[in-house]
């Protein structure tokens, strides 16, 4: 299909209409193809201000934190539909500012659709504890109530996803929101807050401000009047964002970085194993915070199933990404692709071998990164430790699963590992001891709405999706009673 970009024009996302104009612009450029497809707004801190006062007003005085559970479910299930109707356009403008292959867009937006479904129900079955056996006529009862403000600070790399990771389980809470996407990556926000105000999401409610980290990002999380950050990206970024809260004293949770282990034992059907690993590192292009960028791979079958996996790496079509049978994309930026590109060098020149790709291709005027395997990669080099995020696997081999519960954990970051093998024992006992938030057996990058996804260690804390990603946009209040006559604390001397 010939797919034909076009260059869409934005302005902040304030209640339920565009914001005021546009002022200064950041134009993106597909790092895919060069071509300009979006100009957004250069926020400044006073629009951010401006967003925050709505926000809290809303929240303080509006009607959505006070509607029941099931008015807001059935504003959501609304938005849901509304994106399931729009969808291919949706996955195009992340195929554009992202540079991913359309094949992984779509299934974007159908997991779009699924979190918002998932919040609308968690909308209606909130609820809180009553406690009815303290005695002597004391009753209990634990509230769930909506945290607040919420801001949203958003990465590049999975746009319209984690805007639907946070904001439909935030609004099901009762919060109000203000949404920061990526500076480069801001269209499907953008789009998605306008079908939310199309849905009944109430004025104020959900804005969407444009712009860079500082001075947008840095103005929601130092404001008074937000009380929670939930905020995805870099971990270098997210020790900032701890840092700069403490002020304020709000409440964050910090989706970081990774560097996740894909451990291969003898046991594991091969081809499955094979399938799985290259999915995990060179799904969207490996920009992708869980990626299994590290293979750690028993040494019985390292021969045979590295073999199998250059076969089908060479096969991958890297490129071209609003055909339908592309299957790796563009890096985000140039500054980016240097930095992916610095990485093969210091592999190289590091000692780790080249198996496939270790170059790159700039002909359709894009970012392209070949598919990359390294081979004799150890724990003290560069590409083992560091984070690349690009297409890019490092093996490292291991006799017994001792060593590979060693390796696997021998990282500053925790957010997820996955494991191949066919042997129940192994699977359950090795899964408890891997430090990491996620463990995938025999599949990799699998999720849905209800399962919590967060890291451990510097990968961050807090939770997404599921009722643990819920809760996070809750306080918990505690009310107690005592009914009847009460026994006094005092004896009556007056
Ligand atoms: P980044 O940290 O550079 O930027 C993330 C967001 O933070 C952007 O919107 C940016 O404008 C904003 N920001 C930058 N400086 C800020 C500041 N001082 N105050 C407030 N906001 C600020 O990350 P990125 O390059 O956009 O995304 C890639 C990173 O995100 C990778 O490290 C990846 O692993 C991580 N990531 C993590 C998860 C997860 O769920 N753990 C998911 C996706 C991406």
């Amino acid at each position: 299909m010939n797919y034909v970009s076009t260059t869409r024009d934005y302005t902040h996302h304030l209640g339920s209409g565009h914001g005021p104009g546009p002022g200064t612009l950041i134009e993106r450029v597909s790092p895919a193809s060069g071509r300009l497809v979006a100009r957004f707004a250069e926020g400044t801190a006073d629009d951010a201000k401006a967003a925050i006062v709505r926000a809290r007003a809303a929240f303080d005085n509006g009607s959505w934190p006070r509607m029941s559970g099931l008015e807001r479910a059935a504003v959501l299930r609304r938005w849901a539909e509304l994106i399931e109707a729009d969808k291919e356009r949706l996955a195009r403008i992340e195929v554009d500012e992202v540079g991913k292959p359309i094949r992984m867009a779509r299934g974007d937006l159908d997991a779009v659709v699924d979190l918002f479904q998932y919040a609308a129900a968690l909308a209606i079955q909130a609820h809180g504890e009553a406690h009815s056996n303290l005695g002597g006529g004391k009753t209990a009862w634990v509230y769930r109530e909506p945290v607040g403000v919420v801001g949203m600070i958003i990465p590049w790399n999975f746009p319209a996803v984690i805007f639907a990771q946070k904001v439909p389980y935030a609004l099901a809470a009762g919060c109000t929101v203000v949404v920061k996407p990526s500076e480069f990556t801001s269209g499907s926000a953008l789009e998605l807050a306008r079908l939310g105000a199309e849905a009944g999401v109430p004025d104020g409610v959900l804005s969407v401000v444009t712009g860079y980290g500082n001075p947008v990002g840095e103005a929601i999380v130092t404001s008074l009047d937000v009380d929670f950050v939930s905020f995805t990206g870099s971990t270098a970024v997210g020790r900032r964002i701890v840092a700069n809260s403490a002020a304020t004293l709000k409440r964050v949770s910090v989706e970081l970085g990774g560097k996740s282990a894909n451990i291969v034992l003898e046991d594991a059907d091969l081809e499955d194993a094979v399938d799985g690993s290259m999915f995990s590192v060179f799904f969207n292009q490996g920009e992708c915070c869980c990626a299994g960028t590290r293979l750690l791979i028993q040494d019985s079958i390292a021969d045979r199933f590295i073999e199998r996996l250059l076969e089908r790496t060479k096969t991958l079509k890297v490129g071209d990404v609003h055909a339908d049978d592309s299957d790796v994309g563009a890096m985000i930026s140039e500054a980016h692709f240097t930095r992916v590109c610095d990485y093969l060098e210091k592999g190289k020149t590091q000692g780790a071998r080249v198996l496939t790709g270790g170059g790159t291709d700039r002909a359709a005027g894009g970012f392209f990164v070949e598919p990359t395997v390294f081979d004799n990669v150890e724990p003290s080099m560069a590409i083992f430790r560091e984070e690349i995020f690009g297409p890019v696997l490092v093996v490292t081999r291991f006799k017994d699963i001792e060593k590979a519960v060693a390796l696997a954990n021998d990282s500053e970051y925790g957010l997820a590992a996955t494991l191949w093998t066919k042997n129940f024992d192994s699977a359950h006992l090795i899964a408890p001891r891997l430090r990491a938030g996620t463990v995938w057996i025999n599949t990799s990058i699998d999720t849905g709405p209800q399962i919590p996804f967060g890291g451990y260690k510097s990968s961050g804390f807090g939770r997404e999706m599921g009722q643990a990603g819920f809760e996070e946009f809750t306080n918990v209040k505690s009310v107690v009673a005592r009914l009847g006559k009460r026994t006094h604390f005092y004896p009556q001397r007056g």
